[in-house]
């Protein structure tokens, strides 16, 4: 496969196979995010992709996972991402599910019945980020989305059969913001009733470029403001997931039934984490 930049996959998708179909992000406004900073975004083209598709199923004729990166894949056209389903499902004949990052306006950009053809050529999960339900704090981090709108394109994708793997991100509200960052997530957490759920820690790092006045949480600020999130939701059928690298613990649960157990287990550990500084840092940052 050609990778033209450092690519970029949650950690679900490590056993997948990955195809580079763009380079970068077509927004790459969000400050809290250094992913593609740097990287312009650029779409491969279409023969290129699909030839390489052919490629790679001569090699690994048996897959059944595929991932199309880079960031924001539902912002190309319908008629694209259909035609690079059609190549997929034709080309590996075990395939079971495609899966892409997407931004709301883009999932909202497609039509109902475009969704539903989508997931029938098996495109399965849209990693969402969602970082916020605090409109404010969206604004603030330049997200170029609003919480509503991301509200909305998830459950229109998943009235559509999608799954909405939808991210969060612990202490992107700074200290001061903490409280109403977590409520706010929490409440808009449970208006979208997404099918998965991450919480990543937000750590600032060379490429990102905070608001001013931003107050950084400590990791023990980062915990507490997840054990509040954690309260606040009422989810129905939810798989919970707070296992990236910047988490202090990795995390699994099932919403409903585990959230009095994770809320205890964090607590318990509250009493070991650092209260001045951000605690042990992922190395893979
Ligand atoms: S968070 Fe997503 S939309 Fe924002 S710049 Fe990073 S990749 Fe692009």
């Amino acid at each position: 496969m050609q990778y033209t930049e450092r690519l970029f996959r949650p950690p679900a998708e490590a056993e997948s196979l990955i195809f580079q179909v763009a380079t970068g992000c077509p927004h790459n406004t969000c400050r809290f995010c250094a992913m593609y900073k740097g990287v312009p975004y650029r779409v491969r083209p279409q023969e290129e992709v699909l030839a390489e598709f052919a490629q790679a199923a001569r090699r690994y004729p048996e897959e059944r996972r595929v991932f199309l990166a880079d960031g924001d894949v539902m912002a190309l056209s319908f008629e694209r991402l259909r035609a690079m389903l059609e190549a997929l499902n034709r080309l590996f004949p075990k395939l079971a599910r495609v899966n892409v990052y997407a931004n709301g306006s883009s999932i909202l950009a497609k039509s109902d019945a475009e969704l539903e053809t989508l997931r029938q050529l098996k495109l399965n999960t849209l990693y969402v980020g969602l970082e916020s339900g605090d409109e404010e704090l969206l604004k603030k981090v330049d997200k170029g989305e609003t919480a509503a709108g991301l509200c909305a394109a998830v459950r229109r994708a998943q009235a559509a059969g999608l799954k909405g793997s939808v991210m969060v991100l612990l202490g992107l509200g700074g200290r001061e913001g903490s409280a109403h960052h977590a409520d706010a997530t929490a409440a808009l957490l449970n208006r979208m009733q997404p099918r998965l759920l991450s919480a990543l820690r937000f750590v600032e790092v060379p490429g990102t470029d905070m608001y001013e006045g931003y107050q950084a949480v400590s990791e023990y600020e980062a915990v507490s403001e997840l054990i509040r999130m954690l309260r606040g939701l009422e989810l129905e059928k939810t798989v919970f997931r707070a296992n990236h690298t910047s988490n202090p613990v990795p995390l699994e649960g099932r919403f409903p039934k585990d959230r009095e157990a994770l809320v205890s287990l964090l607590k318990s550990l509250l009493p070991r984490l650092d209260k001045r500084g951000p605690g042990r840092l992922p190395f893979s940052l």
